[in-house]
């Protein structure tokens, strides 16, 4: 219930605290005749988030988690440690993620242990090892997490880097493919990042040997124009050439014989039934013969998501993909579970994160905003303080969203803090208030404020935002001009305490640090009462 209203435009300035009490400013340490210890650097192929990308990385993090829950997926969280043989099984020891790019290493006790370079692996070996093979089919996954690779460090290639991957277990119907597509498809629609969906089918144990059969012998055939590099790996595994970026092997790629023309036909029906169903989605793909993806457990259907520009064009010469997967029908079974075919896909988060900011920067996208408290608690005066850092913890334990500074005395630093937060309401409680048992309430849109029992805080606050949201709920209904009083704020309601008043003057002299070598000051009056001087 309010006790008074204010009716000056000035500051309510509660009471200054007496001197005496208040703590020395903050002394910083002497510097030392020591010298200065070499810092310790991030380590290369790593990176921070710091708090300024953070609205980012929690925009995508929500966007995605709802999109899986949304199709029906439910949260997994599998270990960053795994078995290295565990990842040399399921990608195969000739795929570059694990002949060079694995970090495996033996720990204290002589385990062999691998950083898991990618998601899907753990999460078979769990479906396996929970038996989760014994539940209704099918089971659809997510994860979120970071992955390692010792990849040479460059733009989009990072050492730890975070993928978001969805796993469908059990389940070969080709629909499947084609709804992870989508799904993937809807996630960059809802990030606002234009791609193109690159898609091949990489042929199952049946078709493909003769295949890998034919692409070696044209690889032989071809011995002098290729790297060094695809030299030695040809043999092992032919595909991976197909992932050189060097001129020369790339020149070879053109007149390389297709996987498609190789397909059996149960491979070639369920690409065909893939394609169909993505055109009746209407999700734009192309065919991309040569895609072949670097691990092993891949059969059938694979997919890159790439970026592209605005217009639709490419992106660059060879953009590096932002989201890809496929599906794995032989996984489970190679890792000892039984026969169960599957699909996923993966979402590599640091290079969406940075076609995000690069859609920001040219203006194509708004940048996320941070969630912003709905309150500010601002104190003048020792005792102030005290009370305010309890009703801090009370409002807290209420659930609403609150910001505070305990370390500042001065109240103009304060209220231009919460004006810069954008709160929607600031409280301030001073020396006064505190004797009075009341706190001044301040609406931080129209600056009026009113000073209540200290006791009704807590439903004063909540009466305050359920009115603010039924206004919003109703401007949002309305027309602006009907919504909007003249000065294009919305008009109070009929019968409101509130009253549009424009933020008041602060008192400059209110707002000082105490001077410590200053004579202690005599408590000033209520705040209200100097607001309505
Ligand atoms: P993959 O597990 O290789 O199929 O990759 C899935 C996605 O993870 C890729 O499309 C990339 O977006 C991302 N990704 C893979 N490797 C890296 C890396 N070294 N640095 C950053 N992102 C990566």
């Amino acid at each position: 219930m309010a006790t008074a209203r204010t009716k000056s435009t000035k500051s309510p300035s509660p009471t200054k605290a007496p001197s005496a009490t208040v703590p020395a400013k903050p002394i910083l340490p002497v510097p030392s005749e020591a010298p200065r210890a070499a810092t310790v650097a991030l380590l290369r192929g790593v990176k921070d988030v710091l708090p300024s990308e953070q609205t980012y990385w929690s925009h995508v993090r929500t966007l995605v988690e709802t999109i899986a829950q949304q199709y029906g997926f439910s949260r997994i969280d599998t270990p960053v440690l795994e078995d290295p043989s565990l990842f040399r099984r399921a990608l195969g020891s000739s795929a570059d993620v694990i002949a060079r790019e694995l970090y495996a290493f033996t720990d204290a006790e002589d385990g062999a242990v691998a950083l898991r370079p990618e998601g899907t692996a753990g999460v078979a070996r769990a479906y396996i090892e929970h038996g989760m093979a014994n539940q209704p089919q099918p089971i659809k996954l997510w994860y979120l997490g970071p992955m390692f690779r010792f990849d040479r460090p460059q733009a989009g290639r990072l050492r730890q880097f975070h993928q978001f991957g969805l796993e469908i277990f059990g389940e070969l119907h080709p629909a499947t493919d084609a709804e992870l597509l989508t799904i993937g498809a809807n996630c960059f629609r809802r990030l606002g990042i234009p791609i193109t969906v690159q898609v091949n089918s990489v042929g199952c144990r049946v078709c493909r040997p003769p295949y890998l059969e034919e692409l070696e012998g044209y690889w032989k055939a071809h011995r002098t124009e290729l790297c060094e590099e695809c030299k030695t790996r040809m043999g092992s595994n032919p595909l991976s050439c197909f992932s050189c970026r060097s001129e020369g092997c790339r020149a070879l790629h053109d007149s390389a014989p297709q996987l498609v023309d190789w397909l059996c036909e149960e491979c070639k029906q369920h690409f065909i039934r893939v394609l169909e169903y993505l055109d009746e989605l209407e999700i734009p793909y192309a065919l991309a013969p040569f895609l072949v993806r670097g691990f092993e457990y891949y059969t059938k259907t694979v997919f890159e998501f790439l970026p592209v520009s605005p217009d639709g064009t490419p992106a660059g010469a060879s953009p590096l993909a932002l989201a890809a997967g496929g599906r794995y029908d032989t996984l489970v079974e190679s890792l000892g579970g039984r026969p169960t075919p599957a699909t996923g896909l993966a979402f590599g988060l640091d290079r969406i994160m940075y076609k995000m900011r690069e859609a920001v920067s040219d203006g194509r996208l708004a940048a996320p905003v941070a969630p912003t408290p709905t309150i500010y608690l601002a104190q003048l005066g020792d005792q102030a303080k005290r009370k305010a850092m309890r009703l801090y913890e009370e409002l807290l334990a209420q659930q609403f969203t609150v910001a505070s500074h305990f370390a500042k005395d001065a109240l103009k630093a304060q209220l231009e803090y919460a004006t810069s937060l954008n709160t929607r309401l600031t409280l301030i409680l001073g020396q006064k208030e505190v004797i009075d048992g009341t706190i001044i309430i301040r609406e931080m849109s129209s600056g009026i404020q009113e000073i209540i029992a200290y006791e009704k805080i807590v439903p004063e606050i909540r009466k305050r935002l359920e009115q603010e949201a039924v206004r919003e709920s109703r401007t949002e209904v309305l027309a602006p001009a009907t919504a909007d009083g003249a000065d294009g704020q919305p008009e109070p309601e009929r019968g409101s305490r509130w009253r549009r008043r424009p933020l008041p003057e602060e008192d400059p002299e209110a707002e000082d640090p105490p001077d410590e070598s200053a004579p202690e000051e005599e408590e000033k009056p209520d705040a209200a009462e100097e607001v309505e001087e």
